[in-house]
């Protein structure tokens, strides 16, 4: 039920910028392959350590989010 007239903005976003970093060394990873994600699992390769896979670590940049512990 959304009344016209007044747009709701929310927050939450499944597009937020998310950083992947590599699981090995934290260094930012680079894409793979440009048809990963859509073919093929999305794969990542890191520049610092010679990493190659699909595992990475998210981290978001956002500001004011404290991760819960
Ligand atoms: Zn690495």
């Amino acid at each position: 039920m959304e009344s016209a007239g007044k747009p709701r903005i929310t927050r939450k976003s499944p597009l937020k910028p998310v950083i992947k970093l590599c699981p090995k060394c934290l260094h930012v990873l680079k894409r793979g392959s440009k048809l990963g994600g859509w073919l093929i699992p999305q794969d990542y390769y890191c520049q610092n350590c010679g990493y190659r896979g699909i595992v990475f670590v998210e981290r978001s940049d956002e500001v004011g989010e404290e991760p819960k512990q």
